[in-house]
């Protein structure tokens, strides 16, 4: 057989194989990274074995053998770089791109490595051995060992980059991708070193497979065949982006034929149902369902009608277990035919558990809220029964009160005879008594008016200033008790407006009264009166515009944050009380309030915190303000 050539042989197909290889990755995605340094490695791998062709033969002439060995240099001095920069453009780490070191290495070790060469310090002329021109490494020097050193590195180091950056998250056809450029790496490094060191620099005589050498590269080759034909390595197509959305979908797809037999599934379709591809393809779509008849007659409806149609089905994975999905299919139409069926799967479990959920929580809910209502309703029933008892108690006690209080006063009349000192002190303490009374049972009476929305007031244009005078006059013998001293900072001398003058005395003399009794023995209450015109936000929610405006000061007791909100509130009062000293119901502040917001206005309490002191602030609108 040495006629048969069987050296070039094997090269030319080697060169047949890289340059379709070449061919491939370039079409697939021209403008790829990792494609032009794949391409560009397939190219180095034809353009070498082709100059081995002519190596292989041992008819060709020497100068021949000579042109095509040097010729053959470029291409196995930069293929390690090449293998290196494909490794590092697989990763999502591009940051090595930029490196400016690299890159001039990169250039300048394969041509350091050619220079080399060509003057004839890595490798000796080729000598014709038998059936083929061979070539030895330069004896004692350092270069060659350089070269072993080179060429691993670059291919170790693209493996181990791309291994820890592959190290965390690959899956699925990444993963498989990575295992089989590993092994065939791995493989290819250790026959390539045999072949291009361990062989030549020990002289080996390995007969026949000494064709072989350098067909090592088709170990490589393959691996990278079987990637790319099979895990879609390197290709970037319609067809290749489409199935990986189809498959990073989070419902399950399944393609029918037209005989109504599954033909494909994404992978979540295999996760969702427990299959593995190839246990479902050619299978009958009505085995994935519970049900046979309602998933044919869905379908034959979706076929007559000619749409996309949607229902809950009952699927069933491979352990037999339900899955409940929404489901729906529309067809796959070519020429008016009817091609297939395209079928979308979504697991509505969990949103089954959540609605039913939710309808427990809606039902929960809802049976809180009768009971509430019962409670409210009945709660409502009670405040109404006590208004009205309050109501009625009051107004069956102001009459004897009215009555008594008339008695007193002929008594300290001396109508039913002279009084000695003694009796005219104890009529007054009963007189001081009755008239507290009195005023707890109006006040009593205006509360219930209020609740029942009955209470309202009767405006009539009449001289504020007079009025809060009288009102100021009124406690005056209270404040005298005490040693207080009441300032009155008016800013005006009269002011007519609309105003209920009996209510609006009540009003103020209730927030003097308080100021009294919350102050302590020999300090001063200020009464400041002025008509401000209220510009910007107005408190409450009032419109800008002229308004009376009253402040009542006092250093009294104070009133924390958190109380003084509530002080408006009916019966609300500050203390305990069961420690309280000053006396009242927790009436006063929220009959001010009412009277003062049917005069279209407002009143609020500011205050530095306890022991400093409280201001109430009242603002009532002017005419025609
Ligand atoms: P009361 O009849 O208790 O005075 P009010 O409705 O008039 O009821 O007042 C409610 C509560 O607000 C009082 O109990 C008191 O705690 C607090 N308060 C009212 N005015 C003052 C003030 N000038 N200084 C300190 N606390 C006050």
């Amino acid at each position: 057989m040495s006629w048969f050539p069987i050296g070039p042989i094997m090269q030319f197909a080697a060169v047949v194989i890289y340059l379709i290889l070449f061919f491939i990755v370039i079409t697939r995605n021209p403008y790829g990274r990792s494609n032009r340094f794949a391409a560009a490695l397939f190219f180095c791998f034809a353009a070498w074995d082709f100059c081995e062709m002519f190596l292989y033969n041992p008819s060709t002439p020497q100068y021949i053998a000579y042109f095509f060995d040097k010729f053959e240099v470029p291409a196995w001095t930069s293929f390690p770089v090449f293998i290196f920069w494909l490794m590092v453009s697989l990763t999502e780490k591009k940051d090595l791109f930029n490196s400016a070191v690299l890159k001039a290495v990169s250039f300048a070790l394969p041509i350091f490595f050619i220079v080399l060469d060509w003057s004839g310090n890595l490798m000796h002329h080729p000598v014709l051995m038998g059936h083929y021109w061979h070539t030895d490494w330069i004896e004692n020097s350092v270069f060659p060992y350089l070269f072993f050193i080179y060429y691993p590195a670059c291919v170790i180091g693209g493996l181990v980059y791309y291994a820890i950056s592959l190290k965390k998250g690959a899956q699925g056809f990444k993963k498989k991708q990575a295992i089989v450029l590993y092994i065939s790496t791995a493989v290819t490094l250790a026959v390539g070193t045999f072949f291009e060191v361990i062989k030549p620099m020990m002289h080996l005589d390995i007969g026949i497979f000494d064709y072989f050498n350098n067909m090592y590269l088709m170990i490589w080759a393959l691996g990278l065949f079987i990637i790319i034909f099979r895990y879609k390595f390197l290709a970037l197509t319609p067809a290749s982006a489409a199935e990986s959305i189809i498959n990073s979908m989070n419902e399950a797809l399944i393609l029918l034929d037209d005989e109504i037999s599954i033909s494909y599934v994404n992978q979540p379709a295999l996760d969702m149902l427990g299959y593995r591809e190839n246990e479902l393809n050619g299978l009958p779509y009505h085995k994935l369902i519970h049900g046979p008849e309602t998933a044919n007659t869905f379908l034959k409806e979706v076929i007559r009608n000619y749409r996309v149609k949607s229902q809950e089905f009952i699927l069933k994975k491979k352990d037999g277990s339900p899955l409940t999905c929404m489901f729906s299919a529309s067809l796959i139409m070519e020429l008016g035919e009817v091609r297939g069926i395209v079928c979308v799967a979504t697991d509505i479990t969990a949103l089954l558990e959540a609605e039913g959920g939710m309808r427990e929580e809606r039902d929960r809910a809802k049976k809180y809220l009768e009971e509430l209502k019962v409670s409210y309703d009945k709660l409502k029933e009670l405040d109404v029964l006590k208004s009205n008892f309050t109501s009625m108690v009051s107004h069956e006690l102001r009459t004897p009160i009215t009555s008594i209080k008339g008695f007193i006063s002929f008594l300290m009349s001396g109508v039913g005879g002279a009084l000695n000192p003694q009796q005219k002190e104890y009529i007054g303490i009963i007189r001081n008594n009755s008239d507290r009374l009195l005023n707890l049972i109006n006040d009593l009476l205006d509360t219930s008016k209020m609740e029942s929305g009955s209470f309202s007031i009767n405006k009539t244009d009449a001289d504020i200033i007079p009025v809060i005078d009288a009102s100021l006059n009124d406690v005056r013998s209270l404040s005298a008790n005490k040693c207080i001293s009441i300032t009155k900072v008016f800013a005006v001398n009269s002011l007519v407006m609309p105003v209920d003058t009996y209510r609006f005395s009540q009003a103020m003399v209730n927030l003097i009264n308080n100021a009294i009794k919350f102050s302590p023995r020999n300090s001063t209450i200020t009464v400041t009166v002025d008509s401000p015109a209220l510009a910007g936000p107005v408190p409450a929610g009032l419109k800008p515009g002229n308004y009376l405006r009253i402040r009542v000061n006092d250093n009294g007791d104070g009133i924390t944050p958190d109380k003084i909100t509530r002080i408006f509130e009916k019966y609300y009062q500050v203390e305990d009380i069961n420690t309280r000293k000053a006396q009242g119901t927790g009436l006063g502040l929220y009959i001010v309030k009412n009277i003062i917001e049917l005069h279209g206005g407002a009143v609020w309490a500011e205050s530095e915190g306890t022991g400093l002191g409280t201001t109430f602030t009242i603002i009532i609108p002017l005419k025609g303000a």
